[in-house]
């Protein structure tokens, strides 16, 4: 059976603790390793030794560093068939699915050997008689990231490579359920040339999460997870004087509107809320219906949630794999019980599905509710499953309602053919990232990740411009060179006259 260790100072690390956690592959069942859980005390080595690596790397001119990035995407490259088979035998989702978001990393990756021009400041000459000023942005030390289950690549890599092209040093601890994958990645970007304790990975679950967030000399911690977690991180990182950026839960609309286009609207939802078992942050659970178009959705819909292919994630034919852990699965379930119980309308019923040869697998198969209403618990709450719920809306003006008026606000898309309608509600949406006529807005690698409301405590997005904005903190300089203008001492503010 596997053991999985820490990565710490450019070598794998037992750590000092007893403490484990089962790892298992959701597609059979089955145990499949161990994760070794760290201490305060592995947590606190591994800051020291972030701490020294932190005094050379953050002087590296940015354009050695973009280097060993450059290196480092070439090994993603080369391994991504083992990288993607990683994340499929950990976490379930579909060899494809799981690629692309391997995918969707590697472009942070890509963004981030750009980091000689992300760097470049601003300069004025002559603010005053003589006297120049320019602004630079530094690093700001240790940096760690926590991040979910659900993309054990993509969450981790929208925060290391801008971190440490910025010229910090990073400490990750990823989720306890499927952390081999930060593992693989700590050991390419070491063996692309990365010196030993810029990047540590420390597994482990809360006691090393507070060990973070209590460690004095971590500058800034960065999340992804669940609301209340990524609220516990916000408030408990600022009371201990870091920069904290939390990143929370999700329960995604997609509006649909009586002249869209129904067949891309079905397609785009389908994927939308069943790709990735509905495991996304992204994902969309509501569907609302708006004005006469319900009752067609509705049917075109359920005829493929019923005919959805759910199957292990390396076979090439499934569509949608296994949820996570028996645990999950059992939780998403009862969410569908609960529905049932709120009187909202199952349609499609994926709770018994069971698949040969595959029995002790964590699967189910699609759900689809119908009239679901505002005040049930399954459409307040994530479910984080491959449960879509179908909500009818009068008009536009009750959608757009529907989708202010709820506490999350990561994603929200509108299915439309008309510009004016797609324009009022991007304008509108009180919503991170807004889609029209594209049922996943997650923005590329050079744009920024983030949503409002419950969904992210904090004020910088992740990766793009605003994870430069987030590893650096900015200093301006002024400065006058003897030779100018000589004057007496000033005792009143300097203006411009
Ligand atoms: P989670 O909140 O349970 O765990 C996230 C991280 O926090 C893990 O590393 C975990 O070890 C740690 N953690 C868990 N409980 C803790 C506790 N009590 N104290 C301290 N640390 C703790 O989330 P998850 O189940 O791994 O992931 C699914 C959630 O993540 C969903 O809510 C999903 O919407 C969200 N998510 C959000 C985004 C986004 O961009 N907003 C992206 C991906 C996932």
């Amino acid at each position: 059976m596997k053991l999985i260790k820490h990565f710490v100072n450019g070598k794998l690390y037992d750590g000092a603790s007893e403490r484990k956690s089962k790892i298992f592959d959701p597609s059979t069942g089955e145990q499949s390793g161990e994760v070794i859980l760290a201490s305060k005390k592995d947590l606190n080595l591994a800051v020291e030794n972030a701490k020294k690596a932190f005094l050379s790397w953050s002087s590296k001119p940015p354009l050695q560093r973009a280097r060993v990035l450059f290196k480092f995407k070439e090994l993603i490259e080369k391994n991504s068939d083992e990288l993607t088979k990683i994340i499929v035998s950990e976490h379930g989702k579909v060899y494809e699915d799981a690629k692309g978001s391997l995918t969707r990393g590697l472009e942070v990756v890509e963004y981030a050997c750009g980091i000689p021009q992300l760097l470049k400041g601003e300069f004025t000459e002559n603010v005053g008689s003589n006297v120049d000023s320019w602004s630079i942005r530094q690093p700001l030390g240790v940096c760690a990231g926590i991040t979910p289950f659900n993309f054990p690549a993509m969450v981790p890599m929208w925060m290391f490579p801008m971190a440490i092209a910025c010229g910090n040093t990073f400490i990750l601890k990823p989720s306890e359920k499927d952390p081999s994958c930060s593992i693989k990645l700590a050991e390419l970007f070491f063996e692309a040339g990365l010196p030993e304790g810029v990047l540590n990975v420390v597994n482990g679950d809360k006691e090393v999460v507070d060990a973070i967030i209590d460690n004095k000399d971590i500058s800034a911690v960065s999340f992804v997870g669940s609301t209340p977690i990524a609220k516990y991180i916000y408030e408990n990182c600022a009371k201990n004087e870091k920069r904290v950026q939390a990143l929370g839960g999700a329960k995604n609309h997609c509006v649909v509107m009586p002249d869209c286009d129904l067949d891309q609207a079905v397609n785009g939802l389908m994927g939308a809320a069943y790709g990735s078992a509905g495991e996304r942050c992204m994902a969309q659970s509501v569907a609302v219906a708006v004005g006469d178009i319900g009752d067609k959705l509705v049917d075109n819909l359920s005829k493929k949630v019923e005919s959805l292919k759910v199957g292990p994630g390396m076979d090439k034919k499934s569509e949608m794999g296994p949820l996570v852990t028996k645990e999950h699965l059992e939780k998403v379930k009862n969410y569908v019980d609960i529905g049932v119980k709120e009187g909202a309308q199952l349609v499609i019923d994926g709770r018994k599905l069971k698949l040969q040869g595959y029995e002790k697998g964590f699967y189910m198969g699609g759900c689809l509710f119908d009239h679901v209403k505002k005040d049930m618990r399954i459409y307040k709450e994530e479910i984080f499953g491959p449960v879509l719920s179908v909500v009818r809306a009068r008009n536009f003006d009750e959608a757009l309602k529907l989708v202010n008026d709820h506490e999350y606000g990561n994603g929200v898309s509108i299915f439309t053919r008309d510009g004016d309608t797609g324009r009022t509600f991007s304008s509108q949406a009180k919503i991170g990232m807004v889609g029209i006529n594209i049922p996943i807005p997650v923005p590329m690698a050079f744009h920024s990740f983030g949503g409002w409301k419950r969904s992210l405590f904090g004020d910088q997005h992740m990766h793009g411009p605003e994870g430069v904005r987030f590893y650096t903190k900015l200093k301006t300089i002024t400065s006058r060179w003897p030779s100018g203008l000589r004057s007496g001492p000033e005792f009143v503010m300097p203006t411009m006259k």
